[in-house]
C-alpha cells in the first residue's frame, strides 16, 4: 500500500509560533502556566506538560499571584492582562500576530461604530476562546452569531461591521455575510452596501488549506485525518475531506487507528489541523506502513 503524508499539514505559523514560545520559556526552568491548553492537540498538551508547562482555567488564574502565564495562539481578552498586571503576573504573550491584528481591528472599529450607531458582529463559536479573546475588545458589547438563527439579534436598518474567527468556513462566512444583506433589503434599506462592511477575517493558513486537502484526499483510497477533538478547524477541514472521501477516518491518537481499514486499500493519505504536530502524523505514517 502507498502511503502519503500531506506535506501542508503540521502547526500553522500561528501554533508553531507559540509552541517555540513556551518551549524558550520552559527552558529557564521556572513555573509557567498557560491559560488553557496551549494547542488544540491532547498529545502535544501532553508533551509540553512533560516538559513543566501547567495548565490552568479562567478560575485558576484569576487566583495566581507572582508567576509567569503563557498567553496561547488564541489570544485573550484585555480583562486578562489587567488582572495579570494586578497580580503580579508576567505575562509571555505568544498570541499569534494574524488574531492580535483582528483584535486590533476589532477594538478600532468598535470605537468607531459607536458615532454610526453602528453594530460589531462577530460570526464564530460561542465559548470558544478566540471568540472570547475578540469579543474582549469590544467589552463585550460585540454580537456573536455562530448560525443564521443568531442573525434575529441584529437590528437590520443599523450599520453592520462584520468580523468572522479566524478558523470558520469562507463559505459559511459568505453565506452569513450575504444572509445580512437580504435581511437589510427586507428590512427597507435601499442600499445595503452603505451600511454593510464585511471584513475578510478568515486566516489564509486555514483557507489555502481547505482546497489544498480536497485535492489530496480525492487522491486516496482511503484518509487518515488527525486532529484533536477540540479544534475548530479540525473539525473543518475534516468535513472537507469526508466530502470528497467518504472514507476519511478522523483519529486523535495511533491506538485510535484500526488495521481493518486498510483492508483492499491501495492507497493511504495522511494530513491534519492547523494544530497537529507534524511529529505525531510523522508517528502515524509509521505504524500505517506496517499494515
Ligand atoms: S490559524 Fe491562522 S490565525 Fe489561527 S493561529 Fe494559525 S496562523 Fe494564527
Amino acid at each position: 500500500m502507498i502511503v502519503e503524508t500531506d506535506s501542508g499539514s503540521g502547526f500553522c505559523f500561528g501554533v508553531e509560533n507559540a509552541v517555540k514560545i513556551t518551549e524558550k520559556a520552559l527552558l529557564t526552568g521556572e513555573k509557567v502556566y498557560s491559560l488553557g491548553p496551549i494547542v488544540h492537540n491532547d498529545m502535544e498538551v501532553r508533551r509540553l506538560m512533560s516538559l513543566g508547562l501547567i495548565n490552568i482555567n479562567r478560575e485558576k488564574f484569576s487566583n495566581l499571584h507572582d508567576c509567569k502565564l503563557l498567553i496561547r495562539a488564541h489570544g485573550e481578552p484585555p480583562d486578562t492582562y489587567l488582572t495579570a498586571e494586578k497580580n503580579n503576573i508576567t505575562i509571555i504573550d505568544a498570541t499569534c500576530p494574524i488574531v492580535k491584528k483582528l483584535q486590533a481591528r476589532i477594538k478600532e472599529n468598535w470605537l468607531r461604530s459607536k458615532e454610526m450607531n453602528g453594530q460589531i458582529v462577530i460570526y464564530g463559536k460561542s465559548g470558544h476562546d478566540e471568540v472570547i479573546g475578540l469579543l474582549g475588545q469590544t467589552k463585550n458589547e460585540g454580537i456573536l452569531i455562530s448560525s443564521p438563527e443568531d442573525l434575529s439579534k441584529l437590528d437590520f436598518t443599523r450599520p453592520v461591521i462584520l468580523f468572522s474567527q479566524t478558523t470558520m468556513s469562507i463559505s459559511s462566512y459568505r453565506n452569513i455575510g450575504g444572509l445580512i444583506r437580504e435581511r437589510m433589503i427586507n428590512a427597507g434599506v435601499t442600499d445595503p452596501d452603505s451600511i454593510l462592511k464585511v471584513n475578510n477575517t478568515i486566516c489564509a493558513q486555514v483557507s489555502n488549506r481547505e482546497p489544498h486537502l480536497r485535492a489530496f484526499a480525492k487522491k486516496h483510497d482511503i484518509i487518515i485525518f488527525v486532529s484533536g477533538k477540540e479544534s475548530s478547524n479540525g473539525k473543518l477541514l475534516y468535513n472537507a475531506c469526508r466530502e470528497v472521501n467518504p472514507e476519511t477516518r478522523f483519529v486523535s491518537s495511533p491506538e485510535e487507528i484500526e488495521r481493518k481499514w486498510f483492508e483492499g486499500k491501495h492507497s493511504a493519505g495522511i494530513c491534519g489541523a492547523t494544530s497537529t504536530p507534524k511529529w505525531l502524523i510523522e508517528v502515524i505514517r509509521e505504524l500505517i506502513i506496517t499494515f
